[in-house]
């Protein structure tokens, strides 16, 4: 099948943090009536997924259509025009000539899974991420991966398995997390909460401490966080290997696991522990690369196949196509590769949609600069961190850490439509739990425990 027509058809590749956001910048500018676009978003899932919001719903705080929508009902008074399906591959016709200039003035075609044939005038690239576990021996068999609402969904079964055995028998719950990174310590915060002493939660890093990167601040919040509830970190250490425990023969559902950890760190001991499950939080390899190669005309990708921009986004050699998210390598005014994470992709979408107007009314295109506002985490239900970067030393922690960075993710939700029914869903939540807390207060007190 074939869409083609005669109005410009700008096609965005990829609904996350990037894509969507493009999409929804393009709809929001002010076009001459004979230059609109028709924006036809291309995503293999259903729905638009939150990332850094999934946590929550490990915990129970969030519902899946508060932090992953529909694009149907995202999009439902919107010009966009929605198609699930998955890119195979990209043919596009705008690659520069030898001396510089726009060979062709046409964008190109996509072809998906379908078999569906898309013609494009301006293309978007935005295709994320997906985790990296074939480093080690075993993680690919054994480790489950925390990247996608499918594997949020997943762990979230397992563990509910683990709390019902742990029921019946009242054997410890074994988490072993590898990573201690923000993905790492939010989930083994989140964890702990969860299953208290029911559990044993162990935590991996190679570094001899967690956060490595992150402000002061937020380690420090964190660190409190994970020894007030009993956390185990194992500092100074690499996965060798993921193994069955016991008889190979036993199946996945009733088998634990084994972990052999050597030491990364002079004057460790190498160790082995058991686990009831593991969740792997470190390594990613941007989707571009899974894409078929399309002749002559392939996109330049930097070694970790991210596709090379200049700074207005538009990929190297292709005036027609821009990349951003996780699936684009920018440097910042230092040198540094910009990190892959949402508030890069969310400010570069801005940008993105701008240039494409601008490209499309014949006015300069606008460079990307990345104003890094901060960082935030969550550690459980009622407790978070944020450091934001335009305060020095400044760092919230606890519950007005946990607030404020809900409130931050609140602003930046999809859509006002999307922004007001959620908003309104955990203000009632959280009158619920106020009014639940509060019972349970007074039940403490006229029982004198
Ligand atoms: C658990 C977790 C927590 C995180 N927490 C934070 C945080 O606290 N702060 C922060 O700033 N960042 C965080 N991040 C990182 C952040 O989510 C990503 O950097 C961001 O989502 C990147 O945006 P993107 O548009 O490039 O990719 P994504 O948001 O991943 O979107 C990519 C989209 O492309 C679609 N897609 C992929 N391949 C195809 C294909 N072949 N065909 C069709 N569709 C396709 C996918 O379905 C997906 O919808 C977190 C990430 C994870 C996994």
């Amino acid at each position: 099948m074939y869409l083609c027509a005669s109005t410009l058809w700008k096609l965005t590749l990829g609904g996350g943090f990037g894509g969507l956001y493009t999409a929804l910048r393009l709809e929001s500018l002010v076009w001459p009536d004979d230059k609109k676009p028709q924006v036809v978003l291309v995503d293999q899932s259903e729905r638009f997924v939150f990332k850094p919001m999934l946590y929550e719903l490990l915990s129970g705080e969030a519902d899946v259509w508060e932090i992953a929508p529909r694009f149907s009902d995202l999009l439902s008074n919107t010009g966009i025009q929605f198609l699930r399906d998955r890119v195979k591959t990209l043919l596009p016709c705008d690659h520069l000539g030898g001396n510089g200039s726009e060979s062709s003035v046409a964008g190109g075609t996509v072809l998906l899974e379908s078999g569906f044939l898309i013609e494009y005038d301006w293309l978007v690239l935005a295709l994320g991420a997906e985790p990296k576990l074939d480093v080690v021996p075993g993680a690919m068999e054994f480790a489950l991966p925390f990247y996608t609402l499918e594997d949020t969904i997943r762990v979230k079964e397992k563990l509910s398995k683990l709390e019902r055995r742990n029921f019946k028998d009242g054997s410890a719950i074994k988490v072993a997390i590898v990573g201690c990174g923000y993905g790492g310590v939010e989930l083994a915060a989140t964890i702990s909460e969860r299953l208290q002493d029911r559990g044993i939660v162990q935590c991996i890093n190679v570094s001899k401490s967690i956060l490595t990167s992150a402000p002061n601040g937020n380690r420090e919040a964190a660190m409190k966080v994970l020894m007030s509830r009993k956390v185990q970190l194992l500092l100074g250490y690499l996965v060798r290997c993921i193994k069955r425990a016991g008889d190979s023969e036993a199946s996945e559902e009733d088998g634990g696991y084994v972990l052999e950890l050597q030491p990364a760190e002079r004057g460790l001991e190498s160790q082995v522990i058991e686990a009831d499950i593991v969740l792997w939080t470190i390594g990613s390899k941007p989707l571009l690369t899974k894409l078929e190669p399309s002749g002559p005309n392939v996109l330049p990708l930097n070694v970790r196949g991210q596709a090379e921009t200049d700074e207005t986004l538009r990929v190297k050699g292709h005036p027609r196509i821009f990349a951003l998210g996780d699936s684009s390598s920018l440097r910042d005014s230092d040198g540094k590769l910009l990190p892959t994470t949402a508030q890069v992709a969310f400010q570069e979408a801005d940008f993105t949609g701008w240039n494409i107007w601008a490209a499309i009314n014949d006015r300069p295109l606008l460079p990307f600069r990345f104003q890094n506002l901060g960082e935030m985490m969550t550690l459980g239900r009622y407790d978070g961190a944020i450091s934001p970067s335009f305060i020095e030393g400044l760092t919230l922690e606890g519950p007005i850490g946990h607030a404020a960075r809900k409130l931050a993710y609140l602003i930046r939700l999809p859509t006002d439509e999307h922004r007001i029914k959620v908003g309104i869903s955990w203000f009632a939540k959280s009158a619920v739990d106020s009014v639940a807390l509060l019972q349970s207060n007074l039940t403490k007190i006229l029982s004198g425990s």
